[in-house]
């Protein structure tokens, strides 16, 4: 098989080029793969970082924050000069310092019911780095009605969880939903602004997510479809649990009734 990379590919790429799980074939993947972060914050920050860097093709950022001085404990694709700036120009010109060979989509904007089946035709991969619930699930059933592989990280105080939903492509593999059915009630779980979150707790999660985007794209290694990473970093201690899909999935299972995106209106 023949590649098209220039010189100076070569020896950008050259360390993963080097893996022989990666190699030509595995970098060619990588600049022919398209991923969606949802969120530029604390876990979207070294997503986008390390895909850029890792030099997959075409990245897209999704956020309608602006930046705030209270990101930049967590959120390190940001800096003090660029406070006020839309989060997604100011990791996109990150992104742009670290490989300017890979093509970056803005949205400065919210996922809507809309725009998001549309949105979400451009990529193969979503990455799930939002805050909040109502995101969450909007984005899980969107994945699973247009046929898209989630890779979803959260991050609560000083624990983190994560994994991958593919079950269009993982006969065994569960959808978000056979996880977490329904949304916790509006104020039973907080969120980090609430409770508060160690920043390099972000750094890390996000850091797997984007190493389990690459695999999915490379196609290599295990899948974390059905298995559910913990992270507690005080006790300093991982758990894999796991999953399994549900028959009676709401939105996956073997008579769904979630069949569109109408109750996230
Ligand atoms: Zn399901």
């Amino acid at each position: 098989m023949e590649f098209s990379f220039t010189e100076a590919e070569i020896h950008r790429y050259s360390r993963h080029i080097l893996l022989r799980e990666v190699g030509g074939i595995g970098q060619e993947r990588l600049r022919a793969g398209r991923v969606l972060i949802v969120g530029a914050g604390g876990l979207g920050s070294p997503l986008a970082l390390y895909l850029a860097a890792a030099g997959v093709g075409t990245i897209g950022l999704i956020d309608d924050d602006v930046l705030d001085l209270s990101n930049l404990q967590r959120q390190i694709a940001h800096s003090t000069d660029r406070i006020g700036q839309p989060k997604v120009e100011s990791a996109a010109s990150a992104m742009r310092a670290i490989n300017p060979l890979v093509q970056i989509n803005t949205y400065n904007r919210r996922l809507e019911t809309a725009n998001i089946m549309a949105l979400f035709d451009q990529y193969d991969v979503i990455c799930d780095g939002s805050d909040n619930f109502s995101t969450r699930f909007l984005v899980a059933d969107s994945c699973v009605l247009a046929g898209k592989t989630l890779i979803s990280a959260a991050v609560l105080r000083f624990e983190g969880q994560l994994s991958t939903f593919k079950p269009h492509l993982d006969q065994a593999g569960p959808c978000y939903r056979c996880l977490y059915p329904e949304p916790p009630p509006a104020g039973l779980v907080p969120s980090c602004s609430e409770a508060g979150v160690l920043g390099a707790v972000t750094g890390v999660m996000g850091t797997m997510q984007a190493s389990e985007a690459c695999k999915e794209l490379m196609g290599i290694g295990e899948s974390l479809s059905g298995r559910l990473l913990l992270w507690d970093a005080l006790a300093m201690s991982f758990r894999t649990i796991r999953l399994k899909r549900d028959p009676a999935c709401a939105l996956c299972g073997e008579a769904p009734t979630i069949r569109d995106l109408s109750a996230h209106q």
